[in-house]
């Protein structure tokens, strides 16, 4: 066991003569973060930059000339969607480019490296593979994690105090608080019911709270419809009688503790070795100081489900596993010039220390960067009189004309967006940013150039770099 860490599950490949079986290590990748955050043009950009590597000079493999080859390969698991890398790439390469499909449920890809020898050891070893396992999911399905160890009269009560004074869940909390809970099961009913909270969640996303339980709700798959998302929280005192409307959510919630949320940590997350988090930051200041601190909180939930030992239902299902890298990356960055991505970065460093605390999270390694997984726009500085802006500039996504815009500012120091208790406007990035919406940009890519980006190499290496050298 000596030679092999906890995280490399053994392959044995057998290729060539029978007697030539060899172990290919595996390393999987998590990449999340709510819907929209920009997974499914990280995962695609990060896998055609890694196969055609003339924009990733800041991967020691790369600058090194250790990868010889890197390839798609079908992937282990049978029973999961593959990630549609190729019609993600036709989308973004067309003649008139266009941003792919979100991601909706977990997928998967697997990309197989080749590396060439090096080292002490490199002449007796000769080349090596290594499988990289790209986990795609929703950073939604992550939340529900705070469910487990709940039962639905605490979820329950805890989310009706919640949303008590929040003007979206009005329409649902007029509804639910009519009902009597010990009226008979009647499945329209539980169906209007879920309807108009799945319709508060959906606000409550849009307006950045990160508090929307049951993460299914958001993103159902191929579970919409069916009963086990087919509950919603009702206020009662008493226990539930047989054969109540309260009964019969109490035994979903269950169920879909059991059946949806179980599942798919032990199948998914507790697999994982090093994880990406995406956060569309600069949304989340645009929205202003609320929507900031509601990011924060977002990621110390985040942390809290990478942190062994918080949670005791977790802490089986992972016998000791645990994750070893994890990167917050705040991504879009394409939106701001240069000159403001360091302070871009300071704001997520600062949210990370601030969620590292919270949730009391010690042990993996952690980072946080500004990125753009695809670069949309190129600078510009523009003159009005004595004043000059740095701008930047791309094709429309609304007419396809080119324009420029300045996005406005972002604070020099994170501190004056992160005090606590803040509230209202406090109008940083309020110059165009509201209605910057670039479509990604015409390339004619020479063979092996790969797409464009800002530091996705150097995210690349924090978060498997290592395992390339
Ligand atoms: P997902 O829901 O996490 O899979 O998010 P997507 O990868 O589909 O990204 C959502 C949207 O964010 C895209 O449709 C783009 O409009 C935008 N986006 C994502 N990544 C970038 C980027 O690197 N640069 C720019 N300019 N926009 C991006």
């Amino acid at each position: 066991d000596g030679l092999l860490s906890g995280t490399e599950r053994l392959t044995g490949a057998v290729t060539g003569t029978v007697s030539e079986a060899f172990f290919e290590p595996v390393l999987r990748l998590g990449v999340t973060g709510l819907s929209g955050a920009g997974k499914t043009v990280f995962i695609t950009a990060l896998v055609h930059n890694m196969m055609n590597r003339a924009r990733m000079g800041q991967m020691q493999a790369v600058a090194s000339d250790r990868i010889a080859a890197a390839y798609l390969q079908p992937q282990p698991d049978d029973m999961l969607p593959r990630f549609d890398y190729e019609t993600h790439l036709a989308a973004l390469t067309a003649p008139t480019p266009h941003w792919p499909e979100s991601t909706r449920a977990v997928s998967e890809l697997r990309l197989s490296f080749r590396l060439r020898p090096g080292g002490m050891f490199g002449a007796l070893t000769g080349a090596r593979v290594l499988h990289l396992d790209i986990i795609d999911y929703p950073g939604e399905w992550l939340l529900d994690l705070a469910l487990m160890e709940r039962s639905y009269r605490a979820w329950a009560d805890d989310t009706l105090a919640r949303i008590d004074h929040r003007p979206a869940a009005r329409d649902y909390l007029d509804r639910a608080r009519a009902i009597d809970p010990d009226t008979r099961h009647d499945e329209p009913l539980a169906q209007d019911l879920a309807a108009r909270f799945t319709t508060y969640l959906q606000a409550a996303r849009r307006q950045g709270f990160a508090d929307v339980t049951p993460g299914r709700f958001l993103l159902p798959g191929d579970l919409a419809g069916s009963p086990v998302l087919t509950f919603a929280p009702l206020p009662a005192s008493g226990p539930s009688r047989r054969g109540t409307l309260l009964r019969e959510m109490e035994r979903r919630f269950e169920a879909y503790k059991a059946r949806v949320v179980q599942p798919f940590f032990r199948d998914h997350f507790a697999r994982i070795d090093r994880q990406v988090v995406l956060v569309d930051a600069l949304d989340a200041i645009h929205h202003g100081p609320q929507a900031v601190e509601m990011l924060g909180r977002t990621m110390s939930e985040v942390l809290s489900a990478f942190r062994p030992g918080r949670n005791a239902w977790l802490s089986r299902l992972l016998m000791g596993r645990r994750v070893e890298r994890i990167l917050f990356a705040a991504t879009k960055a394409d939106h701001l010039h240069h000159t403001q991505h360091a302070r871009l970065t300071a704001l997520v460093e600062a949210l990370l220390r601030q969620s590292r605390d919270r949730a009391d999270f010690a042990g993996a390694c952690t980072a946080a960067m500004s990125i753009a997984a695809l670069r949309a726009t190129v600078e510009e500085t523009r003159r009005q009189g004595a004043d000059s802006f740095d701008c930047v500039r791309g094709r429309l996504l609304d007419g396809g004309r080119q324009a420029a815009f300045y996005p406005g500012e972002l604070p020099d120091d994170p501190a004056r967006l992160l005090a606590p208790g803040r509230t209202g406007g406090e109008g940083w990035l309020d110059g165009d940013y509201r209605i910057m919406r670039f479509a990604p940009a015409a390339l004619s890519l020479r063979p092996g150039e790969g797409l464009p980006h800002i530091r996705l190499d150097r995210a690349a290496e924090f978060l498997f770099g290592d395992r390339l050298a």
